[in-house]
């Protein structure tokens, strides 16, 4: 395929000029982690492409003391210039590499308790100067004396390199040894507690059965990366996710253990699995309607439960607890996407709300088509290059679901100032 990019100048290409920056990460002997970055023409700025929060300013310690990492409040974007305003080609810095949770992002680093560490790559994307939305491609290289590093499915030994792209991946450093089974090339810290083991031997191929029947084969088999550490501040809980391919599962600190529910471990496996069911219409564009796959998730891990628990009160529980803190979080506010900006938390609560519904109203009026069936068509259409939106999904549900409804979700996720109480009130009671 010819690129019409030959054809500008390469100054005026903004692909090209994020292109040049070269991303080398490596993990030394001793355990200390740095990143590297390097341009071919001299920078003045070096920008990072995902800014959740100041963290790099406070984690992150140029080799240099000409640099400075900074946090543009402004735009809340974090980057690194010299002192002295000068270009440069290179910059190293010095990383901490224990578990910290990021809002709303995949975190850095989920340290195994080998000495094993996953990364998020797309934690490191930069760019010269600031990074433009039509720029996707990140060139990225590894070093570490572990024996293995797994990178998309592929396993390398001390050295990888690859070009990242989207939302990065998530990327094994370590000596442990991966273990593919029906279900999943697997990494499982060996000192994940044996509670959590079972866990994962028992509930994850269980799901992975459910949503294979409901929702079809993957056609692939997805990595699994689970991974334990202790903290020493007392801190602790978990953090799931996924990203294309991938699912990962890290916990921190001895309570997360002993204050392990099974229903809660089953839940949190089931919203993840769901998320892998989701394909590429789990990927959707705008943050503003995470709802949709985030409440999906959330819907389909209740009913997963409600199957294969027997558990039917636990999901009637979490809607309850949903409705009242998706009312809570849009008190006085005038627009859902707004509510969300300031609480994201909120796609998970309206969104089980708001899918809850969409599925009642999608079975009480059609006797073959429900959510599963819904979420398989919209991922077909995203598939052959429509957009992943709440109106793709929109226009595949307009058929089976009352006017009403359909004039509900558009209100919630339109523009127009309206009361969001009364709009998700309306849907929830499924009028
Ligand atoms: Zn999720």
């Amino acid at each position: 395929m010819f690129k019409i990019v030959l054809f500008i100048p390469i100054f005026f290409s903004p692909l090209l000029m994020g292109a040049d920056v070269t991303t080398l990460l490596e993990k030394h002997k001793g355990g200390a982690w740095s990143v590297t970055y390097s341009t071919v023409e001299p920078i003045k700025k070096l920008t990072f492409k995902r800014n959740p929060d100041n963290s790099r300013v406070k984690r992150w310690q140029p080799q240099n003391s000409e640099f400075v990492i900074k946090y543009d409040e402004d735009n809340g974007l974090e980057s690194v210039t010299k002192l002295d305003g000068k270009g440069f080609t290179e910059v190293k810095i010095w990383l901490t590499s224990t578990y910290t949770p990021l809002p709303k992002e995949y975190a850095s680093f989920s340290p195994f308790s080998d000495n094993g560490f996953l990364f998020h790559s797309g934690r490191f994307f930069a760019c010269a100067d600031i990074c433009v939305p039509e720029l996707n491609k990140w060139p990225f290289e590894v070093k570490a004396q572990d024996k293995n590093i797994i990178v998309g499915g592929e396993v390398y030994s001390r050295e990888a390199n690859w070009i990242d792209k989207d939302s990065g991946q998530k990327v094994y450093i370590g000596n442990g040894i991966p273990i593919k089974d029906t279900h999943f090339v697997s990494l499982i810290d060996t000192k994940l507690p044996k509670e959590l083991k079972k866990h994962i031997s028992n509930d994850l191929p269980k799901l992975m059965n459910f949503f294979t029947n409901k929702m079809g084969a993957l056609n692939y088999r997805p990595a699994l990366f689970a991974s334990y550490s202790e903290t020493i501040n007392g801190s602790y809980g978990n953090q799931g996710g996924t990203l294309p391919g991938q699912i990962f599962m890290h916990w921190y600190g001895k309570k997360s253990i002993e204050q392990l529910n099974s229903d809660s471990v089953f839940w949190f496996f089931a919203h993840e699995v769901a998320h892998l069911y989701q394909r590429k219409a789990s990927e959707i564009e705008s943050q503003s309607e995470a709802w949709l796959h985030e409440g999906v998730a959330e819907y389909l891990a209740g009913i997963a439960t409600s199957d294969l628990r027997n558990n039917k009160s636990l999901f009637v529980k979490k809607v309850n607890i949903a409705k009242k803190r998706c009312f809570n979080g849009l008190e006085n506010k005038s627009s859902y996407s707004e509510a969300a900006k300031l609480n994201p938390k909120l796609h998970y609560s309206c969104g089980l709300l708001l899918i809850n519904a969409i599925d009642r109203n999608l079975t009480a009026n059609n006797e073959n088509f429900d959510i599963f069936r819904a979420w398989n068509k919209f991922n077909t259409q995203v598939e052959s290059g429509e957009a992943a939106a709440v109106r793709t999904f929109l226009n595949v549900i307009k058929p089976y679901i009352s006017d009403e409804l359909s004039r509900s979700i558009n209100l919630l996720s339109g523009t127009d100032e309206i009361d969001t109480i009364e709009v998700l009130k309306k849907i929830a009671a499924n009028k």
